[in-house]
C-alpha cells in the first residue's frame, strides 16, 4: 500500500510520499466490489492454522490473530507493534492500524553472522527498533526495505546510526549494490546471513525500488506490496507485468511455504476489500498467501495484456489505475499515539 498520510496524522505526518498515479479508486463508504454484510468477528476458523511447510524448509507458525485496529482507537488496547515468533529465527511484527491506518508488517530475519530487518514501518518511534533489539542483542542489523514508500521506511531514522547497525540506501544504486541486482532488474542476487541465505529480485512496478525476498532456509517468499491480500496498486503497469513474471518464474522451482506480503486489505469474504483508510479490519483475510496466488496474478496479468485494468480476484485486486481514492474523514475519537 502506498504511504497516503492522511492530513490529520498531525506531526505523524513524517514522510508524505508524493506518488501521483499510485493510489486507486476506493470510495470513501462502503466496501469494495461488494457489499456491506459478512463484516462480523467471525473470522474464519482455517484463518491461522499453521501449514505444514514443504520438505527441508524449517517450519513455522502462524496461528496468530493480528491486531486489526478497532471501532474506537481511543479505546484500544493494542500495542503500536504486535511481535509473532513465527520461529527461534524469524519474527513478524505488525504496527498499530490506530497508529497508522497502513497498519504494516514488517520482518525480522536472523542469521548467525547478522539479522536483517525488512521494512521499518509507518512510525517515527523507536519502538520497532527496541522489539528488534530485544530479539538480536547486539548482533550486526541490516535494515532494508521491500520499498521506499514511507510507511516502509519512516522509522527509518530510529535505526540509523546506532551500533552495529546499517540502514541500506533507499535509491536503486544502494539497494542493487548491496543484493547483487545488478543488471537491474533481471538479476538475482544473494544475501547471506550467516547460515542462512537469502535470494533477492527487483520487482519493480508498484516502486521503482521494489525487491522481494526469498529466505531459502524457511521458504518464505516476501514480496511487500507487489502481492497481498489486498489492494496492488501498480505504477508502471508494464514493468510490474514483467516483475511479477519474472518472480513467478523464480518461484515455480523453490520450495515456498508462505507468500507473505506488507499489508492485509481484503475482508475474510473472498472479492471484498476494506474500504481505503479503514482503521477496523474485523475480519480481515490472513496475511499469508501461497505460491499458487503468485501464480494467479501472473496469469491474470497476462489475461489482461497491454491495457491495465483493475479486477477483483478472491484474494487480491489487481489495481493499475491512478485515480486517487478519498483519504479517511478525520476520526471522532483521539489516541494517545496521535497528536492532538
Ligand atoms: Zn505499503
Amino acid at each position: 500500500m502506498e504511504a497516503v498520510r492522511a492530513h490529520w496524522f498531525g506531526s505523524l505526518v513524517l514522510l508524505a510520499v508524493a506518488c501521483a498515479g499510485d493510489l486507486h479508486d476506493a470510495g470513501d463508504s462502503g466496501l469494495d466490489d461488494s457489499s456491506q454484510d459478512d463484516l462480523g468477528d467471525d473470522a474464519a476458523d482455517d484463518s491461522t492454522r499453521p501449514d505444514a511447510p514443504p520438505t527441508g524448509l524449517e517450519p513455522g507458525s502462524l496461528d496468530v490473530t493480528w491486531i486489526h485496529g478497532a471501532p474506537n482507537c481511543n479505546a484500544s488496547p493494542d500495542p503500536e507493534w504486535q511481535r509473532h515468533v513465527y520461529n527461534a529465527t524469524t519474527l513478524i511484527f505488525r504496527q498499530s492500524k490506530c497508529e497508522d491506518f497502513e497498519g504494516p508488517f514488517v520482518y525480522l530475519l536472523v542469521g548467525e553472522t547478522r539479522a536483517l530487518l525488512l521494512d521499518t514501518g509507518a512510525t517515527n518511534t523507536p519502538g520497532l527498533r527496541d522489539l528488534v533489539r530485544a530479539e538480536i542483542g547486539t548482533k550486526p542489523l541490516v535494515v532494508a526495505h521491500t520499498h521506499a514508500h514511507g510507511d516502509h521506511v519512516a522509522s527509518d531514522p530510529q535505526f540509523a546510526g546506532q551500533p552495529s547497525t546499517l540502514v541500506v540506501g533507499r535509491d536503486r544504486g544502494s539497494v542493487e549494490a548491496t543484493f547483487g541486482l545488478a543488471p537491474w532488474p533481471t538479476a538475482t542476487g544473494t544475501y547471506e546471513l550467516g547460515g542462512r541465505t537469502l535470494d533477492v529480485l527487483a520487482i519493480p512496478g508498484h516502486e521503482g525500488t521494489h525487491i522481494a525476498i526469498y529466505d531459502r532456509r524457511t521458504g518464505l517468499l516476501l514480496t511487500g506490496d507487489s502481492l497481498y491480500p489486498g489492494m496492488l496498486f501498480i505504477n508502471d503497469w508494464a514493468t510490474y507485468r514483467t516483475s511479477i513474471a519474472r518472480l513467478a518464474q523464480f518461484a515455480a522451482g523453490k520450495a515456498i511455504a508462505h507468500v507473505l506480503g506488507a499489508h492485509v486489505e481484503m475482508t475474510a469474504t473472498p472479492g471484498q476489500a476494506y474500504p481505503y483508510g479503514t482503521t477496523y479490519q474485523p475480519n480481515e483475510h490472513v496475511l499469508q498467501l501461497a505460491p499458487a496466488h503468485l501464480v494467479e496474478l501472473d496469469a491474470a496479468l497476462t489475461a489482461i495484456g497491454d491495457s491495465p485494468r483493475r479486477q477483483v480476484n478472491d484474494d487480491f485486486i489487481i489495481d493499475p489505475t491512478g485515480l486517487r481514492p478519498a483519504l479517511p474523514a478525520k476520526p471522532a475519537w483521539t489516541h494517545p499515539l496521535w497528536p492532538q
